[in-house]
């Protein structure tokens, strides 16, 4: 009997995780937003009011214009793979070609690419494309309407190396559906994997949430009885054994380990002479007064708050500074000024 495994960021996992989650959770991943374009109108959708419906398109949360500033920031990041979402990618398919095209040709063929969508204009035709492409994993968020449409084009699908998997959102108390949900899937051949998401509240979806009768937990990220529901989930899981592999990520670990990790690895890439990296992945300096003469000029770099040098030397010059902290993202977001 397969048994459910707790992972160290929270993560359970009953079979083994997809590949494009192990890459994920050691920050290996850069996060690239196609468009907010989407056939569906999920009342829970989190994605914030900027990108929503909108044509946009950002690479870890860097609003972007074209390819090759995708190709720069997975670069910086240091990832090792990425991850197509949106909206739903696949309706603007030749932007989604042109990107996975150019990643796999920059960064070469093991280049690890998942691909988020919402399965509404999935055909045979499509999944040979994304295949050809030498997409790695393909992520299906179904509208529950067409999900009986979508199990069986991927069960006439003669796929060889494209992993295709499905992603639901955990509503609290929907024990039932969800194990209904498994037992149906697990029928059909050709699906790898289903990862299950704690339901997170957003800026963008906390009215409908809350109109719906869903409350948002201490946290003040994630909707109360969401995360019970997916351990008693499982739990079920392990008792019935399916043949499949099924993954929950809790909202937890996608801010402590995925985007952590990511900015660490983008910090250690980007930190220039004067800074350090924390423990947590910030950018450590010190910000000291234009008209301090106790260090030489030389050693004093002009930032974008002020006059910038290493804590060593503010410290061993005894100058007076204050310990400034930024995000290693794209626009160095100021953190404190201690
Ligand atoms: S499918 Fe995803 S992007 Fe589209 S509305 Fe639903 S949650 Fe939002």
């Amino acid at each position: 009997m397969m048994r459910v495994k707790r992972l160290y960021t929270g993560n359970v996992v009953y079979g083994s995780l997809p590949e494009g989650c192990k890459l994920c959770l050691r920050g290996l991943k850069s996060v690239v937003f196609v468009t907010g374009i989407c056939p569906r109108s999920c009342f829970y959708c989190p994605i914030n009011n900027e990108k929503k419906g909108r044509d946009v398109i950002y690479v870890n949360e860097k609003p972007v214009d074209d390819i090759s500033k995708i190709v720069v920031e997975v670069a910086l990041s240091g990832s090792r793979g990425i991850g197509l979402t949106g909206g739903d990618p696949l309706f603007k398919l030749d932007r989604l070609i042109a990107i996975v095209k150019t990643v796999k040709k920059v960064f070469g063929p093991k280049f690890h690419v998942h691909l988020y969508t919402t399965g509404k204009n999935l055909t045979l035709n499509t999944l040979e494309l994304l295949e050809s492409l030498n997409i790695d994993e393909l992520r299906i968020h179904p509208d529950p309407s067409d999900m009986e449409r979508i199990l069986n084009l991927i069960e006439n699908y003669n796929k060889d190396t494209l992993k295709i998997g499905f992603e639901i959102p955990i509503f609290p108390n929907n024990l039932n559906n969800l194990i209904n949900l498994i037992d149906k899937i697990s029928r059909y051949r050709n699906v790898n994997f289903i990862n299950v998401n704690e339901l997170e509240f957003s800026e963008s979806n906390s009215a409908e949430l809350k109109a719906r009768g869903y409350s948002i937990s201490d946290d003040w990220k994630t909707a109360e009885g969401s995360h019970t529901t997916a351990i008693q989930f499982l739990h079920e899981i392990e008792l019935r054994s399916p043949k499949l592999n099924v993954h929950y990520c809790p909202a937890n670990s996608k801010d402590n380990y995925q985007v952590r990790l990511r900015w660490y690895r983008r910090g250690i890439l980007t930190a220039r002479s004067h800074e350090i990296v924390s423990d947590e992945g910030t950018i450590l300096k010190a910000i000291i007064s234009e008209t301090c003469e106790r260090i030489p000029s030389t050693l004093v770099v002009k930032g974008h708050i002020g006059s910038e040098t290493s804590l060593v030397l503010a410290e061993s010059y005894g100058a007076e500074y204050r310990l400034v902290e930024e995000l290693p993202d794209y626009k160095r977001t100021l953190l404190n000024i201690l």
